[in-house]
């Protein structure tokens, strides 16, 4: 594998160039899909060597040294089943009996995983208000881990990662920030002070919702070599052809980044004026409370935007059903826009409002996504 490329380049080349086979006559540009579950073994298993496909595979290799790269990683990331093995490879980090502070608007698999070693291994857990600093800061007294995601899922709070990272150092509390709704080229958590990174490749990377994936970043070795033994024994482990499609889908993750956050910022303004919606949320809005924090710290607002409808949760499910264009269904990132009402999902928190739809943008043309947003909501009144 060529590590050859100096680490300065932008991420928006980092996407297209790392993770490329070594340049060597008539080599291919793109790297193969290697179909093996076992390898030729000369060498001393847990040395280097491959040895068996459930430790290691050729397939990972671009892709976890394109997302070190792009995270600003020293060491190669460690791909996933999907984003909760990853998720649930990191908590394992958490000690018998450990505490976690976690955003009382995580994504809801990681609040159900929460919930569930609470019951099952007994670790305590303290929920927060992220977009609160102090508040947070206050909770991590005893605490092991930090777990952050900003944005979050659905509410959209912007925390300020660097002085939370700062503080959860100085109290010796190890730092997890799931960076799946901002991806590394709008918010690089390691470079902000946190000790690992997650993410959900099945999102913004693969980024054509036909992938299942997820990655982990550290710079830590001890950590890494922790994650790496999770992986191998839990088997939680990323299919060949899934991760040579994620890195394709990571080729194009600037551009379909860049459009579907001028297609959101169109949109969050248009919904904004619109009399059928209460209220929208989104950073990327002069008057939403995360605007300025998102401002200082992330190279754009991103994609999701979240509009609660006038008229309540039936008028929501009104608007998800007129909708011809935009597909109603779950996740988020990739080409095509979504919508979905997110208290439709039982393990919903319950401060999340009921008549809240979350929108993913996708890289339609912007007025073709507004004609069909306008006439949906437009249908019900
Ligand atoms: C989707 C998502 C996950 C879980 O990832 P999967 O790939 O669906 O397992 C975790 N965190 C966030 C923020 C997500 O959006």
């Amino acid at each position: 594998m060529s590590s050859s490329h100096p680490h300065d380049l932008a991420p928006d080349t980092v996407v297209v160039a790392a993770g490329r086979p070594a340049r060597e006559p008539d080599a291919p540009v793109n790297p193969p899909i290697v179909l093996s579950s076992t390898f030729v073994g000369t060498g001393t298993p847990g040395q280097g060597e491959r040895t068996y496909g459930r430790f290691s595979n050729p397939t990972w290799d671009p892709l976890e040294e394109a997302l070190a790269q792009l995270e600003s990683s020293p060491l190669p990331g460690l791909v996933f089943a999907s984003g909760m093995a990853a998720v649930a490879a990191a908590m394992s980090l958490l000690p018998q009996n450990g505490t976690i502070v976690i955003p009382r608007h995580s994504y809801n698999g990681s609040l159900s995983l929460v919930a569930d070693l609470q019951s099952r291994i007994g670790i305590q857990v303290r929920l927060a208000d992220i977009a609160d600093t102090e508040a947070t800061l206050a909770l991590l007294d005893g605490a092991d881990m930090l777990w952050l995601e900003s944005p979050t899922n659905p509410m959209l709070e912007v925390a300020d990662v660097a002085a939370l990272a700062a503080g959860a150092r100085a109290a010796s509390v190890l730092c997890v920030v799931d960076n799946t709704f901002s991806t590394p080229l709008l918010q690089r958590p390691l470079e902000l002070g946190a000790d690992v990174v997650v993410h959900s490749a099945t999102k913004y990377m693969g980024g054509h919702s036909d992938v299942v994936l997820g990655a982990i970043l550290t710079g830590d070795a001890e950590l890494r070599d922790k994650l790496h033994a999770y992986r191998s024994l839990h088997g939680a482990i990323a299919g060949p052809f899934e991760t040579w499609l994620t890195l394709r889908g990571l080729r194009t993750m600037a551009l379909r980044v860049e459009r579907a956050q001028a297609n959101a910022g169109e949109l969050a303004r248009r919904l904004d004026a619109h009399p059928a919606v209460e209220a929208v949320r989104y950073p990327g809005l002069a008057t939403d409370p995360g605007h300025a924090r998102a401002a200082a710290q992330m190279e754009g607002f991103g994609s999701i935007l979240c509009i609660t409808v006038a008229g309540g949760e039936v008028a929501a499910e009104a608007v998800l059903a007129a909708l011809r264009l935009w597909t109603p269904a779950t996740s988020l990132g990739g080409v095509e826009s979504l919508a979905e009402r997110r208290r439709r999902h039982p393990g919903e928190p319950e401060s999340v409002p009921e008549h809240l739809i979350r929108l993913s943008a996708g890289i339609e043309n912007v007025e073709d996504l507004w004609n069909d947003l306008r006439a949906a909501l437009e249908s019900t009144r």
